[in-house]
């Protein structure tokens, strides 16, 4: 087994809207700027998950998402991810995915069960901005990103929020995603890791086991977190 950080890119062929692959290129870059060797794999939905140190999942439109979710369950590699606490990113259709249930061409779809979940669908669907404030325990700044679903989630009392809705409206308007032990989801696209630079040093010191990573030249993104949280009146 290689002794880099492996990163999977899960079924880029059926999820990866509004440049989620920028997820996996941004945790990448910011671990190899701080030495970490890293190697980035692209599993497509008729491959085998390998193993893998962060899972990253995208977000999709319901036909897709619905396909990827048989796929995962038939595949159990993410189960077993989870069972050895891996890091997973998820977003949006990927996000969805990990609960119970969520709804896809207005049927009721089985989800993977991995997380305290489950989604059903909204009166309107949320698209614009969405920002929040992020779990304190979690030490980060402001989440900051950009969402499109149709989809409500509901987090069973297992589980916590990653944030509470400051703009737009994740979960249900009041809360966003969710934060249980090293998995996480959000409605954030964007790619939502170029807009939270911290989240994802915060995945990458799950992952490597690192308490502190070298602080990076942040320039572009903080100036990019700042003209959308401005967009979105937070400034
Ligand atoms: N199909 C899901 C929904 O509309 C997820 C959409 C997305 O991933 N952007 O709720």
């Amino acid at each position: 087994m290689s002794s880099a950080l492996q990163i999977v890119w899960v079924y880029p062929d059926l999820l990866s809207t509004y440049g989620d692959r920028g997820n996996m290129l941004i945790l990448a870059h910011r671990a190899r700027m701080r030495g970490i060797p890293v190697d980035t794999v692209e599993v497509r939905s008729d491959q085998a998950l390998p193993y893998g140190d962060i899972y990253l999942i995208g977000g999709g439109e319901d036909g897709p998402q619905a396909l990827a979710a048989q796929r995962l369950a038939a595949d159990r590699g993410l189960h077993r991810a989870v069972d050895r606490r891996a890091v997973v990113f998820a977003v949006c259709a990927g996000y969805q995915l990990l609960g119970t249930s969520f709804f896809a061409k207005g049927a009721k779809c089985d989800g993977l069960g991995l997380v305290d979940l489950h989604s059903d669908r909204g009166p309107t669907r949320a698209v614009g901005e969405l920002a929040g404030d992020i779990d304190p325990a979690l030490g980060l700044p402001m989440l900051t990103g950009f969402e499109n679903h149709g989809g409500r989630t509901h987090l069973g009392p297992g589980v916590k929020p990653l944030a509470k809705v400051r703009a737009g409206i994740g979960n249900d308007g009041a809360t966003e995603g969710v934060w249980s032990g090293t998995v996480i989801g959000t409605y954030s696209h964007g790619p939502a890791l170029s807009r939270n630079p911290a989240l994802a040093d915060l995945l990458l010191r799950w992952a490597t086991g690192e308490e502190s990573l070298a602080a990076p030249d942040d320039t572009w993104p903080t100036r990019l977190r700042g003209e959308r949280l401005g967009a979105a009146g937070l400034v």
